[in-house]
């Protein structure tokens, strides 16, 4: 019976084909136990590596198979895709995973699979090894859930060997996690009475941590501090009042993450988001009598911030007092036409710096600001070189604050992004527009200045548009405006405008509404206008004042 069980082994890679050769791949090259199959997934980020992946693996196996990791760029991703292929390729066979850098000894599968009989999986001892020094011998013969809530006593990656269809039915690894993956992989799995979980009760596994490597580096510093507050979030439920104080006291003296993170994980009581913009059915007699209603106010808006009018009937919008939108970096990793940031057309690395972040919160509680909203745009925000630190640092105003949304605002491009996106902590919300080219057809014309149009002198400008009210004030590299669009276009047209501090509570920023207004493609539209309702618009119109801001604005850099 025992030997006709198929024994998958499952590698998977990131970023280190040296480690992959010298340990993964050896150590199974050395098993003396028969195994049917290997599988290597591989999460590399560059071509060249996943190459040399490629060629070490197939000269080492050569019926191995190498597939690249298509879900999520993190590790669970990675073990998940090779698992998803495993059961649709062996169904009811155990499988063996082993990273990358980790090692077995020679009878690791023997053991195992001698192990096996009525189980759903068998778990081995651990050796730790530091800079080539064996430190630490964890040999486990039991596990309760509790166990996995102090710490891990034994249950890793590398020492799972597991019945296909039992990790299956656990749901596999949680892909939204940044790490703690095989201690929640474990309590998902215990938690099922029917689960039987054995013990070779022999050091078999050999776990390598180098001193500057990056597997040290997740037990230290945000990526951590994130990894448990996820965990915390998912599990706290199942944890007793003994489980969560020692969570947080082991959180606090070993890892030096501040009890109060833990407080507002729960996000459920926040100030609401942006509603989902709803499919329409453009064909419905409903849809154009919305679209008529709509082109009617477009006519009446154009009279309302008439000069005249608005001496009448007020300033049509004025700059909140409860929402703010941060521009961490003008970097971006799309151009997209139209970019109201101007990345495309004036595409610069520069951004905000951690101390005018942590200055923002410390002003803020300072002045008892009641933000309800906190926004972290760009650019792409997940490329600030900083942004984990900006994400812990923000969180601190939460503390006094618990009801205020803290939003990260990603396109969600791309793999960088994407694995920048797994590490944003459980206190923020993401708003991922998936953005998946640089043509954006629902964009209005942001270059097309209405200072370049016949009777813009007859224009309040300090009517300003919806996003003084809906969006928020702006903070950008170079200062507060009425909305993060102004701060974009103080910094290509190098005026430096901006205020220094949060803008004083009888401040409505009118000069810089008067200013930047006249320039911008927005000021038109007046209100958000959901894209079923947008005019068509052709990507890359330039009216004449913003040919020159980009002149100048290339002359600048070309002198610099
Ligand atoms: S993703 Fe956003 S910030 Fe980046 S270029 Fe496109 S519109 Fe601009
Ligand atoms: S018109 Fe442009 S610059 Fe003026 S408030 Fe609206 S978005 Fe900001």
């Amino acid at each position: 019976m025992v030997d006709s069980v198929q024994i998958i082994v499952l590698v998977t890679t990131y970023n280190r084909p040296e480690l992959l050769e010298k340990r993964a791949l050896k150590s199974i090259s050395l098993q003396t136990g028969k195994f049917d199959a290997v599988v290597l997934v591989d999460n590399s980020d560059s071509e060249v590596t996943k190459k040399k992946n490629q060629e070490i693996f197939e000269g080492m196996f050569r019926d191995g198979t190498y597939l690249i990791n298509e879900r999520t760029p993190g590790a669970a991703g990675t073990w998940n895709h090779g698992l998803n292929w495993i059961h649709e390729n062996y169904p009811d066979s155990w499988v063996a995973i082993i990273d990358d850098d980790d090692e077995w000894t020679p009878e690791h599968l023997k053991i195992c699979k001698s192990k096996i009989d009525g189980n759903d999986a068998v778990i081995s001892g651990i050796r730790t090894v530091l800079d080539g020094e064996p430190i630490d011998d964890r040999v486990p013969n039991s596990f309760t859930i509790s166990d996995f809530f102090a710490s891990n006593p034994g249950w890793q990656g590398s020492n799972t060997f597991i019945r296909i269809n039992s990790i299956k039915k656990a749901g596999f690894f949680d892909e939204s996690l940044l790490c703690t993956h095989d201690r929640d992989l474990a309590i998902r799995c215990l938690v099922n009475e029917d689960f039987k979980v054995t013990f070779s009760e022999k050091v078999t596994m050999l776990y390598h941590l180098e001193k500057k490597r990056e597997s040290l580096t997740m037990t230290q510093g945000r990526g951590k501090h994130t990894g448990l507050l996820q965990f915390y979030c998912k599990h706290k439920k199942l944890m007793t009042g003994d489980d969560e104080k020692a969570f947080l006291k082991r959180s606090k003296e070993l890892f030096g993450l501040d009890a109060g993170f833990f407080q507002i994980t729960d996000t459920s009581m926040d100030y609401s988001g942006f509603p989902n913009i709803p499919e329409v059915n453009e064909k419905t007699l409903q849809f154009r009598l919305r679209k008529m209603i709509h082109t009617l106010k477009k006519f009446w808006w154009r009279y309302r911030v008439r000069k005249g009018i608005t001496k009448v009937l007020g300033r049509q919008f004025t700059r909140t007092r409860e929402k703010i939108e941060i521009d961490l970096t003008y970097a971006c990793n799309l151009r997209c036409h139209d970019c109201n940031r101007s990345c495309r057309q004036a595409p610069d690395g520069v951004e905000i710096q951690l101390e005018k972040i942590q200055q923002f919160v410390d002003d803020s509680l300072d002045r008892s600001i009641s933000w309800k909203k906190i926004r972290l745009l760009g650019g792409e925000p997940t490329l600030h070189s900083k942004f984990e630190d900006v994400l812990y640092e923000i969180g601190r105003y939460k503390f006094s604050h618990p009801r205020c949304r803290l939003e990260v605002v990603t396109n969600g491009y791309g793999r960088k992004v994407k694995r920048k996106l797994l590490n944003v902590p459980p206190f923020f919300h993401i708003e991922n527009t998936m953005k998946d080219s640089d043509i954006q057809p629902q964009f209005y014309s942001f270059n097309v200045a209405l200072k370049d149009k016949k009777g813009s002198q007859k224009i309040d400008f300090t009517n300003g548009c919806s996003n003084i009210e809906q969006c928020g004030i702006g903070l950008t590299p170079s200062g507060y405006y009425p909305c993060a669009i102004a701060g974009g276009i103080d910094r290509v047209t190098g005026w430096n405008l901006g205020r220094h501090g949060i803008p004083a509570e009888q401040d409505d920023m009118l000069d810089l509404l008067d200013e930047f207004c006249s320039y911008c493609g927005r000021f038109e539209s007046r209100y958000f206008t959901p894209p079923e309702l947008m005019p068509n618009s052709t990507p890359g119109v330039m009216s004449s004042s913003w040919e020159q801001i980009y002149d100048e604005w290339k002359a600048r850099r070309t002198s610099q």
